[in-house]
């Protein structure tokens, strides 16, 4: 099974075998029912092993962090309240096990269109809500209202139908940007922004 996405991060052809194998810290049952995985690593006291795809949270201490990014191809955090770098940032207080199975579905059908705003989200850790503020700048919000119904610290309010965030209370959470259509259409702007 060869991910193509790796061409998309300009690293080496990713998933030869049959199978990918994959580490999820802390386990989570949402992805073993996938027949195409090989579930190799669930448990940070173990040793860690070669993969294509980890997903960790920021639970783990980052020396470990560090030893995992070297082992596997694509990092992929679940949360985006985080001190590494990682590939892809699921966003979410709690990711959903419907949102990680799509996601696992997504690597396993090669869907870079679906898991692209995911490697967007990849920057710094303020950049969640300065994508949307890159949205305002830029003139393309809709006034949809998405992002201050999806804020779960109610960080977000709205104002003659443009969104005021109150950056102290905003949590990093990246909500508002995955809800956002229109921070959707600036992978350009964004990564130049950045
Ligand atoms: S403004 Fe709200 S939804 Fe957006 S990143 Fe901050 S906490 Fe999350
Ligand atoms: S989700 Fe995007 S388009 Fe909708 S109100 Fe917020 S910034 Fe504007």
């Amino acid at each position: 099974m060869l991910l193509k996405i790796g061409e998309f991060l300009n690293k080496n052809s990713i998933g030869t075998q049959d199978k990918l194998d994959v580490g999820i810290v802390p386990f989570n049952e949402a992805i073993t029912n996938f027949n195409e995985l090989n579930i190799v690593f669930d448990d940070v006291n173990k040793p860690i092993p070669k993969m294509e795809i980890c997903f960790v949270d920021n639970t783990i201490p980052n020396d470990i962090i560090e030893t995992i990014r070297e082992k596997t191809d694509i990092l992929v955090s679940l949360g985006s309240c985080i001190s590494f770098k990682a590939d892809l940032i699921l966003p979410g207080i709690s990711v959903s096990d419907d949102f990680l199975n799509n996601v696992v579905t997504a690597f396993i059908e090669d869907d870079l269109e679906y898991l692209k705003p995911l490697f967007v989200m990849s920057g710094e850790n303020d950049f969640r809500t300065k994508t949307i503020k890159v949205t305002l700048d830029n003139e393309l919000c809709v006034g949809c209202s998405g992002c201050a119904f999806i804020c779960p610290n109610v960080a977000i309010e709205m104002k003659n139908t443009r969104p005021i965030i109150d950056f102290d209370s905003c949590v990093h959470c990246g909500c508002c940007f995955m809800i956002c259509p229109k921070s959707w259409n600036l992978n350009e702007e964004v990564e130049a922004w950045c």
